[in-house]
């Protein structure tokens, strides 16, 4: 069987960084970590050829080479995923689709003659018994969360490796905490599943073997879940990154009570973790509450940042706007706490009503969901009628995003925090390749020399040269960054207006109507 693997575009994100990356020649952030599990589950006698959308086209060759095409993809993928459904179809290829968007709204992907949803583990064993049986359409439903133990290691080999920026990897799936608007537990379950030290370790000798060296991307969505066998994991990837001499530095989300543990905030620094990704949302105490992230109410968030950014993790954060029973000003209570803590890269979106989350089902009830399979992503309103009027929420936070991205306060919060940040133990091995210093040049070009940035940029660089060099290389990545968010600050003003303005006219239509 020969199977070709389709993972569909994403759309412009604040995660996209188009510019950033073309400046140091690749094509995508992360591979498709889903798909090259997939193709690792599948059976190995099958041929697996893996199409990236966002890496290159999908070629008339391709179609014509495959037996069956394989698509997997979230949410925010929806509009080309459906598209590649129909391309395979119009050439009457049987399509199976599965990961996060099918899961979720599998009454979205009719379309395709295999659903193969929730974990793969489970139910890709399901769509092989049933080709081999000769059935042309079926859908594979798990009861189940399997183990994650016996997960074969992907098949990073299918991948093109140097178009990526950084390289993917999992530990675990699933998160103990219930905040109201979240799919992971939805679709991985509160009870995290966590791989064992071994099994990870050789996912990274596989990376290692293939010639990766530099960024490696910890999925999970909580990687400290489970902090018990996560402890076990480091313990054994200190050992293991010594005697390679360090050729990855990772980065991973976790949760805020990170901070309560210094004894695992060491572990990560001494296994060369960098960056970590908080969902702070809102410093708004009722909202937070109401949105059941309890683990958030428990300690000063600033304190907690602090605590994290001083062990010498880099703390990038979420923060949301639109809670129930929020009160105006959310989006200037947001950016105070980001100025205050001083995270130079803080996500910033309209809450959405994801499928299937606590969240969906109590506005379905409360008969308050707008929209039902429109697009959802970071520049959609929200799909959802909320408790203060939407026009106040979208101008709250069109204000707010181009508050925090102005370059040059973004370029002194970077300063600020990069004065505080605890210097790193290892420095991670990133090629120097002629790339990099063009991209070098490049910033120093528009940032340093043409750009209105230039004072704060040179007095912020001789500034942290003189009192924390060790993490100039981190600060000149947030200066990389800016390129995105310079053009991404424009594309949420301009998408969020344009639904407002719509909003608006319909709106008054309505009135007049009734
Ligand atoms: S902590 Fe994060 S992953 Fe866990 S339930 Fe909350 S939003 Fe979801």
């Amino acid at each position: 069987m020969r199977v070709l693997l389709i993972y569909p575009l994403f759309p412009q994100s604040f995660w996209s960084f188009e510019k950033t990356l073309a400046l140091v020649g690749r094509k995508a952030l992360l591979p498709p970590l889903g798909l090259i599990t997939v193709a690792a589950i599948l059976p190995k006698e099958w041929e697996y050829k893996l199409v990236d959308h966002n890496i290159r086209e999908i070629t008339e060759a391709d179609w014509d080479w495959a037996e069956l095409v394989i698509i997997s993809g979230m949410i925010v993928q929806k509009e080309d995923l459906l598209a590649q459904i129909k391309a395979a179809k119009k050439r009457d290829k049987p399509v199976a689709v599965g990961g996060p968007y099918a899961t979720t709204s599998p009454q979205e992907v009719q379309a395709a003659d295999y659903l193969v949803l929730d974990e793969g583990e489970i139910t890709l064993p399901m769509l092989v018994e049933a080709i081999e049986r000769g059935e042309k359409s079926g859908t594979f439903r798990a009861t189940e969360k399997p183990s994650v133990t016996e997960t074969p290691v992907p098949r990073y080999d299918l991948l093109e490796l140097s178009a990526y920026d950084n390289m993917s990897i999992q530990f675990s799936r699933g998160c103990p905490f219930q905040c109201e608007f979240c799919d992971i537990i939805v679709l991985y379950g509160r009870k995290p599943r966590t791989k064992t030290p071994a099994q990870l370790l050789a996912e990274l000798d596989y990376i290692y073997n293939l010639g990766w060296r530099g960024g490696v991307f910890m999925v999970d969505d909580n990687f400290i879940g489970n902090k018990r066998n996560v402890k076990l994991l480091l313990k054994e990837l200190k050992v293991w990154m010594q005697e390679k001499d360090y050729p990855f530095s990772f980065d991973t989300e976790a949760s805020i009570d990170l901070a309560k543990d210094e004894e695992l905030m060491e572990l990560m620094v001494d296994c060369s973790f960098k960056k970590v990704f908080l969902g702070i949302e809102t410093p708004d105490e009722d909202s937070l509450a109401l949105t059941q992230k309890f683990q958030n109410t428990r300690d000063p968030l600033s304190e907690s940042v602090d605590k994290i950014t001083k062990a010498g993790l880099q703390v990038m954060a979420g923060f949301i706007i639109g809670f129930d029973g929020e009160k105006p000003g959310a989006g200037d209570r947001i950016v105070r706490f980001v100025e205050q803590t001083a995270i130079p890269m803080a996500m910033f979106s309209m809450l959405q009503a994801l499928p299937n989350t606590a969240l969906w089902h109590r506005l379905e009830k409360e008969g308050r969901l707008l929209a039902r399979g429109a697009n959802i992503n970071q520049t959609t309103l929200m799909n959802f009628v909320p408790t203060r009027p939407i026009e106040d929420i979208a101008q709250e936070y069109i204000d707010s995003f181009w508050k925090l991205y102005e370059p040059k306060s973004y370029l002194d919060r970077a300063l600020r925090y990069f004065m505080k940040l605890g210097t790193p133990k290892h420095s991670g091995k990133r090629k120097i390749t002629p790339q990099v210093i063009s991209a070098l040049f490049t910033i120093f070009w528009r940032q340093g020399v043409i750009g209105s940035t230039r004072w704060t940029f040179w007095r912020n660089l001789i500034t942290l040269l003189l009192h924390n060099h060790r993490v100039v290389p981190f600060y000149l990545i947030v200066c990389a960054y800016l390129e995105h968010f310079g053009e991404y600050r424009q594309i949420v003003y301009q998408n969020i207006n344009t639904q407002l303005a719509a909003y608006q006219k319909a709106s008054r239509v309505e009135s007049l109507a009734s």
